[in-house]
């Protein structure tokens, strides 16, 4: 006899803002009060928002990118209290599907403005950008980048259970310490930030509390993953996760429809609101058994297969665009080779933000080539060449045809 019934464990309201739902939190802490309570090796549906809780529509403006309020963000489910969790135990989530609902079968992408957030090629495209991605079935096309469709990688960009107070105090140290000494001229790390705590049930004193010393959800932590974006927690999924406190509390949220390696623009997902359906078993003892340090995943076995030779790789090298020699550094290595592709698409009619919005969200493979050949890092970017409806091989024709243009705001 199988299940009966798959139960929604929390629900959400997209017609209500975000942070007046019992059910969503947006910082990191142990205090943020339990949402609800999920048995070990239960299957249950998590109803999730889009990560800035509905602040961008769907129209063909920019500017809602230009103005997001990420003091807000992200809006995650949770914290789920998971029956017998003790810390030192691992958290198997096994990720059985994720879909947009029903009545919202569209998601975003976005580039944010160099001074609100910024992104990996800020320095070059200051502007905010946004594209539309409407949904059909496994596929997504966009009015704002014709010409373009693939099937989605979906999965959740964040997945994670509460760290205990000692870490969440390590985090802040460690990232007080990168922004009082970096001699970059960027904000490199956010610190905690009171306004617009959202810190679920939570009222007066503790709210104050969690938004005092609250971890912001934007990185990924080696202690519990977080905000990983990993384009392969996909369905059938198993991620091996750190339990640091009594009942895990267990969040979930960030849904993209799909994702480049990368995810170039910081808003570089398809972003969505929807479903998860999750199986959640507590491994007791588990960090100590795998040794375990930070989470591990196996992925599943689907995903989007464009056959052997279908991807066209462009290589960078730790060469910046201004010629300057960087020692093995592979961040300024993948920029070259998003550069280089982005040099190319031109040739077809595509803008620099359009190719900067398509090589966030599609199906990218990202790979590291060389980290040992002094002073050169070496990344490639490949992009399967059959998610355009002409033919982009080497060979192919170049041909600049109308691509109109997705939404930009001016600076
Ligand atoms: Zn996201």
């Amino acid at each position: 006899m199988g299940l009966s019934e798959i139960r929604t464990a929390i629900k959400v309201d997209l017609k209500k803002p975000a942070d007046q739902q019992a059910g969503l939190h947006n910082r990191w802490h142990p205090d943020v009060p339990f949402a609800a309570k999920i048995q070990s090796g239960e299957v249950v549906k998590i109803e999730c928002v889009d990560w800035t809780g509905g602040q961008i529509k769907n129209d063909d403006s920019a500017d809602d990118v230009k103005n997001v309020d990420l003091t807000k963000v992200h809006y995650l489910t949770g914290p789920f209290e998971i029956e017998g969790a003790e810390p030192g135990d691992v958290l198997i989530v096994e990720i059985q599907d994720v879909q947009p609902f029903q009545d919202q079968p569209w998601g975003f992408t976005g580039v944010f403005d160099k001074d609100n957030g910024g992104g990996f090629l800020d320095e070059l495209y200051p502007n905010a950008a946004k594209a539309i991605w409407d949904f059909e079935g496994i596929y997504c096309q966009s009015r704002h980048i014709p010409g373009v469709r693939f099937p989605g990688l979906i999965h959740p960009g964040i997945l994670g259970c509460a760290p205990s107070p000692e870490i969440l105090k390590t985090w802040n140290d460690r990232e007080a310490n990168l922004i009082n000494t970096t001699e970059l001229k960027r904000i490199v790390a956010q610190p905690p930030q009171p306004q617009n705590v959202h810190a679920g049930s939570a009222t007066g004193e503790l709210k104050d509390k969690v938004g005092q010393e609250g971890a912001r959800t934007i990185p990924g932590r080696p202690e519990h993953g977080g905000n990983c974006d990993i384009k392969n927690l996909s369905r059938g999924s198993k991620t091996y996760l750190p339990v640091h406190v009594p009942g895990a509390k267990f969040s979930v949220g960030d849904l993209h429809f799909s994702q480049g390696d990368g995810e170039i623009s910081f808003c570089g997902a398809i972003e969505m609101a929807g479903v998860i359906t999750v199986k959640l078993t507590l491994m007791k003892n588990g960090m100590r058994d795998l040794e375990m340090k930070s989470p591990i995943f196996i992925p599943g076995p689907v995903e989007p297969n464009f056959g052997p030779g279908r991807y066209i790789t462009f290589e960078g090298f730790s060469v910046d665009e201004n010629g300057k020699q960087h020692y093995l550094d592979a961040t300024v290595a993948y920029r070259q080779a998003t550069l280089r592709c982005m040099e190319y698409l031109k040739r077809f009619g595509y803008s620099d933000y359009q190719v900067y919005l398509m090589l966030s969200c599609a199906p990218i493979q990202g790979h590291v080539g060389g980290l040992v050949d002094i002073p050169n890092a070496c990344m490639t970017l490949g992009l399967p060449m059959d998610i355009f409806d002409v033919d982009i091989s080497p060979l192919g024709p170049a041909k600049k045809t109308d691509r109109g243009a997705c939404a930009v705001a001016s600076k």
